[in-house]
């Protein structure tokens, strides 16, 4: 009692230095006695407390992730879905120009290039995949792999595809272009404006030879007008003869059509308006009729002619009314004395 007293003594005196100290009751001894620090000691026992702390704390912070999210994350999420709603649609306008595309080749295969008389070209170039999974491999790894992988595809067979249907285009105008040539080309241009003709002297086939007198092969029309009447060219070509021809064709020009074989002379002319190796245009003045040659009178005596050998001109040559044509084969069938 006398210690607890002194203690208490003690302990009012030194009331700052009792709460820096710890003590404890000995049972055995009766007496308080001072408990020494040891950091040691305070480290296990602190050991508890903190690891209920950090328990503690990691669980709400898992709380707090998985019910609330930070303002970056919602920016993000909203993004996602953005991005992902956008993909979709993107994806299904691509499978609407896909069939498009698909319309396009049936259309291209069974009228234009039907039209042109062009092979169809089969569904397995058309649709010709590009090759290789690794391809699309670079994809993987998200939730959105596969829709971006399914649009990736479709924009390389969009591509393929226009690919072909371009080489196709291609093809037919060069086909049209061929054909314009074609159709430019044929000598089908009267070589004496119908205004200028007097008369046609011959046609092309057996007749009575005017210097000759014998019955032979007359290879072309003579197509009388006046000395000098301008003489055009029946189609576009390439001059290959313009001269003297030496021969009985007097001067003579020659035209070659580059299609099917076919040329034109136009013989017994007074003048040769062009060059060899000039191209000249349908239509076009070439030279003025004549009488040069083995010829009885001024006369345009005028061949067509598929790989060298003479053919009727008539076959090619276009009246400009149905009239004048039906005059012209009635007048092919007069058998008389040509001016060759
Ligand atoms: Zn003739």
């Amino acid at each position: 009692m006398l210690t607890l007293h002194r203690f208490l003594l003690k302990t009012n005196s030194h009331k700052v230095k009792l709460f820096k100290k710890k003590y404890k009751f000995n049972r055995e001894s009766l007496q308080y006695e001072e408990v020494k620090f040891s950091f040691k000691k305070f480290l296990v026992k602190m050991i508890p407390y903190t690891i209920s702390s950090l328990v503690f704390g990691a669980l709400i912070m898992f709380l707090y992730i998985v019910v609330f999210e930070s303002p970056e994350e919602k920016v993000l999420r909203a993004e996602n879905e953005y991005l992902e709603k956008n993909l979709e649609e993107m994806n299904r306008r691509l499978e609407q120009s896909d069939s498009l595309l698909d319309e396009m080749a049936k259309r291209d295969n069974y009228i234009y290039r039907t039209l042109f008389e062009q092979d169809t070209i089969p569904c397995t170039i058309r649709n010709a995949g590009i090759g290789g999974s690794d391809r699309y491999a670079k994809y993987d790894g998200f939730e959105t792999s596969d829709l971006v992988k399914g649009i990736a595809k479709k924009l390389d067979r969009l591509e393929s595809k226009m690919n072909v249907q371009n080489i196709s285009y291609n093809t037919i105008i060069d086909e049209i272009r061929h054909r314009e040539t074609v159709s430019s080309s044929l000598p089908i241009f009267q070589p004496i404006r119908p205004g200028d003709l007097t008369s046609i002297g011959s046609y092309f086939g057996y007749r009575m030879h005017p210097v000759l007198h014998i019955l032979r092969m007359h290879t072309g029309i003579d197509m009388n007008a006046a000395p000098g009447t301008p003489v055009y060219a029946s189609g576009d070509g390439v001059v290959i003869t313009a001269d003297d021809h030496n021969s009985g064709y007097g001067n003579m020009i020659e035209i070659d059509h580059k299609v099917d074989g076919l040329s034109s002379r136009y013989a017994h002319l007074s003048k040769i308006l062009v060059k060899r190796g000039q191209f000249v245009k349908r239509g076009e003045l070439i030279g003025k009729v004549g009488s040069t040659g083995m010829s009885t009178g001024p006369h345009l005596h005028y061949e067509v002619l598929i790989d060298g050998k003479q053919v009727n001109p008539l076959r090619y040559m276009v009246a400009s009314t149905a009239d004048e044509y039906r005059a012209m084969i009635e007048a092919a069938n007069y058998t008389g004395v040509s001016f060759d």
